[in-house]
């Protein structure tokens, strides 16, 4: 239905060892945004604007009355110091596209070359969300906050991944990318002499049975066939050998996949964190951030999206959860959506000072996310 031609495929290549070459970070996508624009320019594809600061909107109207369907990109990169020797290496030093969003920007830049290049089999209109700020989990809202959902009925998008060959697409529908919660919690005694604890109140001694008592709440208050970690990854409390100090902070993260546990998991530690307060004299102050919520996929779209992959010539594969967040989650607070992997051979994780991908995944990107376009408003 779609081809990517290879003069189109060599000019995306190049497009995005531009944007490699030039990393900028959160909300700092300024050069990003304004290559994007022209880029769309060039091609006479129409930009909306949502007043936004950095990212781009565009939009490509078909010929026929339909719904508005997103096909979102995201375009920052990462506070990390490139370590691979590609001659397209970044300039910037300490600024990297290590979570591949150079390559996300120009397949679903591809995909609007495409579908805009055959408007005519549009049933309606189809937004390509060109998203800043993902890597710090705001891009998302502030899209949302500028009303870049408005008349969106379903949104889709993709995360590459570095596991899974080129031309192999990963499917699943519900959860594939867990929820992220942040919480801090200050266990509050009475500083003293540390030999005569029985006229202080011992945070320390709180902490370290909260450390060990919460892992409890995944074993025996959490269904077994749901899934969820806590972890406690900072504890911050006295400053020498002799004084019991009179606070600990500890800090963490909780990640879940089913609401049942996400929604249950806040009280149980909090009222845990209270009763051991108590218990040893103390107080606690328990905050908690809810971050990000589950990347859960539409199941009534799971159809259409291997359908899609099929007749864009490639193979769907069942996909694996990742316990790593994203902020296309966000959106499908609002509306539904489904998120893919893009299968794109790269020799490292998310995020590596290594970390790169075949860029002939671009092609299937492209032609991927355009085929579903034209099947997705269909089916609205
Ligand atoms: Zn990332
Ligand atoms: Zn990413």
């Amino acid at each position: 239905m779609f081809t990517l031609t290879d003069e189109m495929e060599k000019d995306l290549i190049q497009k995005r060892r531009y944007l490699h070459e030039n990393p900028e970070l959160a909300f700092e996508e300024v050069n990003t945004t304004a290559k994007i624009k022209e880029w769309l320019q060039d091609h006479d594809i129409p930009v909306v604007s949502f007043n936004l600061e950095t990212g781009v909107i565009a939009e490509i109207e078909g010929e026929l009355d339909g719904p508005t369907i997103a096909i979102r990109a995201d375009i920052d990169a990462l506070p990390i110091a490139e370590a691979t020797d590609v001659p397209f290496k970044s300039k910037t030093e300490g600024k990297m596209h290590a979570c591949g969003h150079d390559f996300h920007t120009v397949s679903i830049l591809g995909t609007a070359i495409l579908l805009n290049e055959q408007k005519e089999q549009l049933r309606g209109k189809v937004r390509i969300i060109f998203q800043p700020a993902e890597e710090i989990a705001q891009g998302a809202k502030y899209l949302v906050d500028h009303g870049v959902l408005k008349d969106v009925t379903a949104i889709f998008g993709m995360h590459n991944k570095p596991d899974l060959p080129v031309g192999t697409i990963g499917v699943k529908s519900e959860g594939l990318m867990a929820s992220v919660d942040k919480f801090e919690i200050t266990f509050n005694g009475i500083g003293g002499h540390a030999g005569i604890p029985h006229h202080a109140i011992d945070p320390i001694v709180m902490a370290s049975q909260y450390v060990n008592a919460v892992q409890s709440i995944i074993s025996r208050r959490i269904d077994l066939f749901h899934n969820a970690v806590i972890s406690i990854t900072s504890i911050n409390g006295g400053n020498t050998w002799n004084v019991i100090p009179d606070k600990v902070v500890l800090q963490g993260t909780v990640r879940t996949f089913q609401p049942e546990a996400r929604d249950a998991i806040p009280g149980l530690m909090k009222k845990l964190a209270e009763t051991t307060a108590d218990g040893n004299g103390g107080t606690v102050d328990f905050k908690w951030d809810s971050y990000l919520p589950v990347v859960n996929n539409a199941a009534a779209y799971e159809d259409i999206v291997r359908a899609s992959v099929e007749d864009a010539g490639y193979q769907a594969v069942d996909a694996e959860a990742s316990s790593a967040g994203e902020d296309f989650a966000y959106y499908q607070n609002y509306i539904p959506g489904f998120f893919v992997w893009m299968g794109v051979n790269g020799p490292k994780e998310w995020h590596h000072p290594e970390f790169d991908l075949s860029e002939n995944a671009i092609k299937v990107a492209a032609e991927f996310f355009a085929t579903l376009a034209v099947k997705a408003l269909e089916n609205e």
